[in-house]
């Protein structure tokens, strides 16, 4: 009973304190927003977060020829399983069930074409149908071999390159909020520029505040909603295009046709974690209504939108019929 009287007064004399920390890494800057008894806790705890995330950056980029993954590629077409750390297997499994999933829309192997497209997009100039082609039969989820006993991967075709891209951030918020936890830091928030992941809510909310985009008569406008122990992503091409002869293509690319989405959409998802919030909602960027309802509705707490461009106003595609507030 005393015992508890001095932990309750201990507490009172150091409630929990706001803290905020910032990190450039993925090509994107990860924000932590974290509840320490004080700044040297914080700080210490989101120094080793940020570690984590620069350890999958050198796992998962492909602009680094170094990386595992640009090296893995490397291998593509010589006939050797390569074995893989446990965080690209991870990633590799799951992604390959999505690409199942979506009948190959959603498609890690998608790198040849978006090598291609970003070529295509410094030179202003389209790809012709040759290049497409060429690079589309280096794509296809097929092509990768899993063996599960060791954990090796082997990529069949020559030329094949993987491209996580569209689940690289999710995976890397999700990683470092495990890293808070584990250094007892309860109630976080990690945003993957754009992609966030929070655990416990602040102390006397009920939840951390995200805004999220929202169709208002034709428009898109934004609102707040209130998430905890969950996470939510957002995918478009609001920020990240290629232009070729005027015509904007979204980077993420239809891996049917091999081009590069030209309807403007946004798709938000809501999900236990950020993993697969970020490949959700890439996945129902390439989806039409019916399906990205189909693989969203399929799924236990998870929940999101859709919005197309139609001319001139956006439409919805697709909206569960519940979603977080
Ligand atoms: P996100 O912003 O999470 O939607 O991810 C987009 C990124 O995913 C692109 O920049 C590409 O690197 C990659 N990507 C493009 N198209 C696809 C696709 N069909 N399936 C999987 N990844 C893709
Ligand atoms: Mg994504």
């Amino acid at each position: 009973m005393f015992y508890w009287f001095v932990l309750a007064v201990a507490g009172l004399a150091h409630p929990p304190q706001r803290f905020e920390f910032e990190h450039a890494a993925m090509g994107t800057t990860f924000r932590i927003v974290l509840y320490a008894v004080d700044a040297e806790r914080g700080s210490q705890a989101s120094a080793k977060a940020f570690r984590r995330i620069d350890a999958l950056d050198r796992i998962l980029s492909d602009y680094d020829t170094s990386s595992e993954i640009s090296r893995l590629s490397t291998t593509a077409g010589s006939g050797q399983w390569i074995a893989v750390s446990d965080d690209l297997w991870a990633i590799l499994e799951y992604s390959n069930s999505l690409a199942i999933e979506t009948g190959g829309a959603f498609d890690v192997t998608i790198g040849p074409l978006t090598r291609l497209w970003r070529w295509a997009s410094r030179r202003e100039q389209l790809p012709d149908a040759d290049r497409i082609a060429r690079a589309r039969a280096a794509v296809g989820h097929t092509l990768v071999e899993f063996d599960t006993s060791v954990r090796r991967v082997r990529l069949t075709a020559p030329g094949m390159r993987l491209d996580v891209g569209a689940v690289g951030k999710g995976f890397a918020a999700d990683a470092a909020l495990e890293i808070l936890e584990r250094e007892g830091i309860h109630r976080a928030l990690v945003d993957a520029g754009g992609d966030v992941v929070a655990s416990d809510a602040p102390p006397g909310s009920s939840g951390w505040r995200v805004a999220v985009p929202e169709l208002h008569g034709g428009t898109v406008a934004t609102r707040t909603v209130r998430i905890a122990n969950c996470a939510v992503a957002t995918s478009g091409d609001t920020y990240r295009y290629f232009e070729v002869d005027g015509v904007r293509y979204s980077h993420i690319i239809d891996p049917e046709s091999g081009i590069g989405l030209t309807t403007r959409r946004i798709a938000t998802v809501f999900a236990p974690n950020a993993t697969e919030a970020d490949a959700l909602a890439s996945a129902v960027s390439v989806l039409d209504g019916a399906q990205a309802a189909k693989l969203l509705d399929a799924r236990r707490d998870v929940s999101g939108s859709v919005y197309e461009l139609d001319s001139t106003n956006w439409q919805t595609v697709y909206a569960s019929s519940e979603l977080p507030h």
